[in-house]
């Protein structure tokens, strides 16, 4: 028998502080198990906007992409639009002197609806169409990152102008993070591949786009993949793509003066977990970077780097209502979100914890398995969670580390309106994103 079923009101009072380091940095408890987000009750909120809701803290948005400049202030930080992309978020970025990667002629629609500097703006992708091309080209993007041959036909005959690329490359570094998102490794659809020889692979597109008049050849970029906790991976990265780059002043007589070292810093998800250690990250760096330059004679490059999650996911939390719990050999407790607003433990298995909000329960503690309303068995958010044993419908959960890859992850799947992104600072709530409605949803089918 445990303490906490000795003496049942033990368990939640000695659990009742939050768990450190992955909620976001405003987050408290107040009184009557009440938990306050940048300054405004949760509660209120979820009486406020509906559930679930995303709930976005614009001063640590805003904090974690100043310490990123901070830290490294004569690189260009690229916030990576895909993990959350509304004008919102875009224009706080761009306030905070980020600049913005893209992979879509809709991310660069919603950069150009609230005029983020162009020469600010980079697009990714493998397989742009020719919409994301033109594009990037009409609003005067200065660098697209090209990833094949095919591609770099089809951008010169499109560009007119000098337009800038870097060439994607995969630097075979296995940074140790879910295969699904795993992406600077070998035999996966990314970049130009280094197994051959460098001037036979890369250095043939090197010479395709210095063959197109409208292109200009910037750099190199890579990405080893994303949730990557250790800092040694990007050293090893980097190291690779100075030789990558000495290798084509001798094959190709080019010295390129820009690298991209892509994003993919990771965050805490469960008490526990490793972060990302952003001070020895660029102490690292500079020590690679210095070494390897000096040793082959080559010019430092201009570097970029590409952090997405690491600017928003700490800053955001959802808060469901439980819909119903239901006991028997494993206790769930459904609420009224699931898989269509969190499709990270379908797609990659990851684990999340929530926490009663709202009340505060005397009951002990349980292991329990919170499950999402999708007609899917693997609709689960949370695993193994320890809840009080009388939560209930109409009780609410906060779920914490939301902000990237949630919302801009989000489907309607069984036709369920997304949720709202709410943004609050110092107390005050905006809604940036409205919720899905039947309306919206009726709209598309033309019948
Ligand atoms: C996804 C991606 C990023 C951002 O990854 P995070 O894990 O969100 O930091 C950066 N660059 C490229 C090319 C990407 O594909």
């Amino acid at each position: 028998m445990t303490l906490s079923e000795l003496l049942p009101s033990l368990g939640c009072e000695a659990a009742d502080h939050l768990e450190p380091g992955i909620w976001p940095r405003s987050t408290r408890l107040g009184p009557g198990g009440e938990l306050l987000f940048a300054g405004a009750p949760v509660s209120h909120l979820a009486a406020r906007f509906g559930t679930p809701a995303y709930l976005l803290d614009e001063d640590e948005v805003r904090q974690n992409a100043r310490a990123y400049r901070k830290a490294l202030p004569d690189a260009e930080v690229a916030y990576a639009s895909k993990a959350l992309c509304t004008r919102a978020v875009l224009r706080w970025v761009a306030e905070e002197g980020l600049s913005l990667d893209t992979c879509s002629a809709g991310e660069i629609a919603v950069a150009r609806s609230i005029g983020f500097p162009a020469e600010r703006i980079l697009l990714h992708g493998n397989a742009k169409t020719p919409e994301d091309l033109k594009a990037a080209l009409s609003y005067g993007v200065r660098r697209i990152v090209v990833d094949s041959l095919d591609e770099i036909e089809q951008l010169g005959a499109l560009a007119t102008g000098a337009q800038q690329v870097l060439i994607r490359v995969t630097p075979d570094v296995a940074a140790g993070t879910h295969a699904a998102i795993t992406t600077g490794t070998e035999g996966q659809k990314f970049g130009f591949s280094l197994r051959e020889e460098v001037r036979d692979n890369l250095g043939r597109a090197v010479s395709a786009v210095l063959a197109q008049p409208g292109l200009r050849l910037a750099g190199l970029h890579c990405h080893i993949g994303s949730q990557v906790s250790r800092v040694d991976f990007y050293e090893l990265a980097a190291r690779k793509m100075i030789g990558v780059l000495v290798a084509l002043r001798e094959s190709n007589g080019v010295t390129l003066r820009e690298l991209d070292l892509g994003g993919g810093h990771a965050v805490r998800y469960l008490p526990g977990d490793t972060g990302f250690d952003i001070d020895g990250y660029v102490r690292r760096l500079r020590v690679a970077l210095a070494y390897e330059c000096t040793s082959h004679g080559f010019p430092l490059p201009k570097l970029t780097i590409e952090p997405g999650r690491a600017i928003v996911g700490p800053a955001g939390i959802t808060v469901y209502r439980v819909c119903a719990v239901k006991r028997g050999s494993r206790t769930f407790v459904a609420v009224d979100g699931g898989m269509s607003d969190n499709a990270r433990p379908a797609l990659y298995g990851a684990a999340y914890t929530a926490r009663l909000i709202g009340r505060r329960s005397r009951s002990a503690r349980r292991p329990m398995t919170v499950v999402g309303r999708h007609c899917e068995s693997g609709d689960v958010l949370a695993d193994g969670l320890s809840l009080p044993d009388d939560v209930r419908p109409g009780d609410l959960l906060a779920v914490p580390c939301t902000g990237a890859y949630h919302h801009s992850l989000a489907s309607n799947y069984n036709l369920v309106g997304r949720p709202p992104v709410v943004g609050v600072s110092r107390g005050t709530a905006t809604l940036l994103v409205r919720r899905e409605t039947e309306e919206d949803l009726l709209k598309r089918d033309l019948g």
